[in-house]
């Protein structure tokens, strides 16, 4: 029987087809510094990791019996891929499973965003009984999303997800990304059942800073260890313009975007990854411009529960074959 530690956990159904295989898994998970021994003793075949796992060469020189890890998710920045290749223990993820809840995601910050949510949940809880007519005043001149110009940095899956939503909420979108010149998004009709496709080409950077009321960040990562949005390109935005980095941290310089908050070059800014996880800037938390969620984009029931099958189904077929 092969046996498979699930130190992040994995959603319910993952384990079911796991187990319903011939499976064993194991969900308690590894004390920090005691990943190894954990593989070893346990004489675990694979192991199984969220973001919070760090998979090191060290620990892969230290289990000589594992054979497959898997990512549930996207990226790949905890795992030491090119040295599991080199000793021919194969990687696995899921990097379709979480796109629509992230994308749910940055409607969620944008939506929050031109109508100070943010700000006004927090003080409606402190002052809402005293102050509600002031209150009211203060947090009136909301804007639409509709009409608006979404711009989207990275036009992969989460990209796609994030433009489709777009087009459905009657939003002009622009895109860029250095290796797609062109994408067709299918954008499902629900009540007729009807798939309408809409086909966009993607254009330089710079037009889309210049054109967007909404910037969307979905790169996979800084570019040659630099921020892809820094100050020159902040300063290149719309004034008034807001932006969501709901990718990783540091694709957005955060020193950078504080001044343009603190300018009101940039109206508002929504943050789901930050440079400092899993102690992000004070800065970054106080600012009342700032609509904030603590790196959950994939966190939602049915991401996790389409990350778990894939993992399954990937495990399954990979000791199959
Ligand atoms: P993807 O690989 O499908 O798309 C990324 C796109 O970025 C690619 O098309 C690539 O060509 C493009 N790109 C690369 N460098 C670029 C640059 N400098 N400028 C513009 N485009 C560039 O990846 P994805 O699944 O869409 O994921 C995108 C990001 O979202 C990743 O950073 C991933 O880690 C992150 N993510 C975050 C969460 C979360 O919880 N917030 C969850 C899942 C994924």
């Amino acid at each position: 029987m092969k046996r498979v530690l699930a130190n992040d956990g994995i959603d319910k159904i993952g384990k079911l087809l796991l187990e319903e295989a011939g499976f064993f898994v194991e969900t308690t998970k590894a004390a920090e510094g005691q990943l190894a021994e954990t593989i070893n003793s346990g004489n675990f075949d694979v192991l199984l990791v969220r973001s919070a796992t760090k998979v090191t060469s060290s620990v892969m020189d230290a289990c000589p019996n594992l054979k497959l890890i898997g990512r549930a998710g996207v990226g790949l920045d905890n795992i030491d891929v090119k040295y599991a290749d080199a000793k021919g223990i194969k990687v696995i993820n899921t990097p379709a499973a979480s796109s629509q809840s992230v994308a749910e995601l940055v409607f969620a910050h944008l939506f929050s965003g031109v109508r100070f949510l943010q700000d006004a949940n927090h003080a409606m809880r402190i002052q809402g009984e005293t102050k509600f007519n002031e209150l009211k005043k203060s947090y009136s001149s909301g804007i639409e999303l509709q009409g608006k110009t979404l711009g989207i940095i990275g036009f992969g899956r989460i990209g796609q997800a994030v433009g489709k939503m777009a087009i459905g909420l009657g939003m002009n979108v622009v895109a860029s990304d250095p290796y797609i010149k062109e994408a067709t998004l299918l954008i499902h009709i629900l009540p007729t059942q009807q798939d309408i496709s809409v086909k966009i080409s993607t254009i330089p950077l710079e037009e889309v800073l210049t054109q967007s009321d909404f910037i969307t960040l979905h790169v996979p990562g800084k570019v040659n260890g630099k921020a892809v949005i820094g100050g020159r390109e902040l300063d290149m935005m719309k004034p008034g313009a807001a932006i969501v980095n709901a990718a990783r941290g540091g694709v957005i310089d955060e020193d950078a975007l504080l001044h343009a908050l603190d300018s009101k070059h940039i109206a508002f800014a929504g943050l789901d990854v930050f440079e400092n996880e899993p102690t992000p800037a004070a800065a970054l938390l106080h600012h009342a411009h700032i609509s904030l969620s603590p790196h959950i984009g994939a966190s939602t029931a049915e991401a996790q529960e389409r990350i778990g099958r894939e993992m399954a189904e990937g495990i399954i077929s990979y000791f199959k074959n």
